[in-house]
Formats: structure tokens, sequence, C-alpha cells
């Protein structure tokens, strides 16, 4: 494994971040054993950074952490006051059963203003930095406006920012608008993780070009991958760690896409039918409020997941 240091936190971190939301209800919903097993396995590849958050229902399987050494676990909350923020905080160190949540921050900001608006939870969290419940203050963001202000507040130590080679999830702006903003974000001395480096799955006819690309952008310390499996995690640590030949990869990235998949929508679906009109092959449509899909019909192809406001649609 290879590791970095997150910006100014201090944090080593391996390059590696599993992301949990597939260990979840969302997901894949497994088993506290399967998820500790899995984990477990991460732990002995080297990793040592786990990304989840308050919506993800995964706390509860993150416990099998609490007694492994170096781990640094990022969640987060929606939490805008400080009594919500509180609360959350709380709610995170009951159910991971510790101390200290590593880094915590606001989940899914959009703007300078959102920021503004959630400025009572900030300051809370940077209080709880100075108390040492956490050692950091993240956000994450799905928008190149919000990584561009949130690299010039001093609460904030960490941004987990959207990227990959299609720009697919990326809500105000191309790819190399978000490009431009992380340098920046470095530049600043923030610590930054990206996320949906698969597109949300639906890159995984090249996720090993994918990968590559995330791995080789410079203005990052880590990438998160979410992996249901020992062959994902092999894959994902292999090309992020560049310690797999080319054809090695590929002989997994093949293995990967023969599995079985299927389109999903997460819970937090708006129901404003975007995807309705985009999908070409009548796969999904909204009824009482959401999306849902005839899997008989679905194609993968991602051009719903386009047009989705929300990155709600995921390939799974
Ligand atoms: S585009 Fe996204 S939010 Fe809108 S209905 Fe479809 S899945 Fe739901
Ligand atoms: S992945 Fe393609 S076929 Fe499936 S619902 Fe979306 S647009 Fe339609």
């Amino acid at each position: 494994m290879k590791y970095s240091i997150l910006g100014a936190t201090g944090l080593k971190v391996s390059v590696l971040c599993m992301g949990c939301l597939v260990l979840g209800p969302a997901q894949y919903n497994l088993s506290d054993e399967e998820s500790r097993e899995l984990i477990d396995y991460a732990v002995s590849k080297g990793v040592n950074f786990f990304d989840t958050s308050e919506l993800y229902g995964v706390y509860r399987q993150l416990r099998c952490l609490k007694d492994k050494s170096g781990v640094v676990i990022s969640s987060r909350s929606y939490a805008a006051s400080r009594d919500e923020m509180k609360a959350s905080l709380e709610t995170a160190r009951r159910e991971m059963n510790r101390d200290k949540i590593e880094i915590f921050g606001l989940h899914e900001q959009e703007s300078g203003l959102t920021l503004k608006g959630h400025m009572q939870a900030l300051e809370y969290l940077a209080e709880s930095r100075e108390k040492g419940l956490i050692d950091a203050v993240s956000v994450s963001t799905h928008y190149v406006a919000c990584v561009r202000s949130a690299a010039l507040l001093p609460e904030v130590d960490v941004i987990l920012a959207i990227l990959n080679i299609d720009g697919i999830g990326i809500a105000d702006g191309s790819r190399q608008d978000m490009e431009e903003a992380l340098a920046f974000a470095r530049y600043m001395g923030k610590g930054v993780y990206l996320m949906k480096a698969l597109g949300g799955g639906h890159l995984f006819r090249k996720s090993y070009e994918a990968l590559c690309y995330t791995r080789d952008f410079p203005y990052k310390d880590s990438v998160c991958v979410g992996v249901k499996n020992k062959a994902e995690l092999d894959f994902a640590c292999g090309v992020l760690c560049s310690d797999i030949t080319p054809e090695k990869a590929e002989n997994l990235e093949a293995v990967i896409r023969a599995s079985p998949k299927r389109l999903v929508v997460e819970p937090w679906c708006q129901g404003c039918g975007k995807c309705e009109e985009k999908c070409g092959f009548g796969a999904i449509s909204v009824t009482g409020g959401q999306a849902r899909v005839d899997l008989s019909k679905c194609m993968l192809c991602g051009y719903c997941a386009r047009v989705c406001p929300y990155f709600c649609l995921k390939v799974v």
C-alpha cells in the first residue's frame, strides 16, 4: 500500500480509501460478518482510510475498526445547526464505539452560500477539533463552486469532491473545471480525496482506465472507491498503488465487468423525472415520487445517471 499525508491535517491515509456506502441498505446490505470479513481484508492490504456518512446507515458495521491502529474514518452529516451537528457527531461516536472520529464534516454542499448556511455546524466542528473529538473538518461536494469556496475557509481541512474521467456527476462544470478547483484547494493547503472515481459504477466498462486517471491526477491525497468484494478491492489496490501489471489489471477488470450488475435508485431520489425523459429504452419511470427501474429493459448505458441532479442512479 502507498500512503499520503492528507493536506495540513498530518493524517496518514492509504491512497485507496474504502467507500462504505456499498456495505449498507442503499446498496448491498452486507451482514455484520460479511462486512467485517471485507474490512479485515482491506486492513490486511494496508487500507487505513474508510469513508462513510450518517446517511449510509453503516456505523454498526464499522465498529470492527475500533481496535485497529492507525485507522482514519471520515464521516459527515446534513446537520446545519450547532445542536444538529453535535447530535450527529455524538451518534457517530456512539454507534461506531469510538472516542474520536478522525474526520467529520458537512455532507453534499453546493456553494459558498450553502456553506454560509451551515456555518454554525462548521463552527461546532472547529471547536470539536480543538477539543480532540475529531482531527479534521471536511466538506463533501459535487460542485466546483463549493470546492473553490471551501478552499478559502479556515474551518475546513479536507475536501471530498467528485472527479472521474468522464466528469459524470459534476453538477456545475466540466472535468477540467473541477481539476482546476482541486488544484486551487491543494494550493490552499486542504487535504483532498476523490469520490465517484468509477462514476457511480457507470464506468465499469473502462474501470481500469478510469482508476488510472484518478491515480495520476496530482492534486489529491487519496481516492475513495466503493468495493463490495475481495476481487474489487484487489483491483482498486493494485491500480492505485501501481503494483500490478496492465495485463493483470485488465484480466481483473474483465472478471469484474462480467459479474452481474443492475441499476439502483438511491433513496434520496427527488422524483424530478429527468432520468425518465433521457432513457431511450423505457426502462425507468417515476411513480409515487420515486424513480423505478425495469431491469428487464435497462441496458446499463448510463445516460440517465448523467442527467440526475442528485447523483442517485448507480450501477452495483
Ligand atoms: S433524475 Fe435522479 S432525482 Fe430525478 S427522478 Fe431520476 S433518479 Fe430521481
Ligand atoms: S442505464 Fe440506460 S437503459 Fe438503464 S434506465 Fe438508465 S438510461 Fe435507461
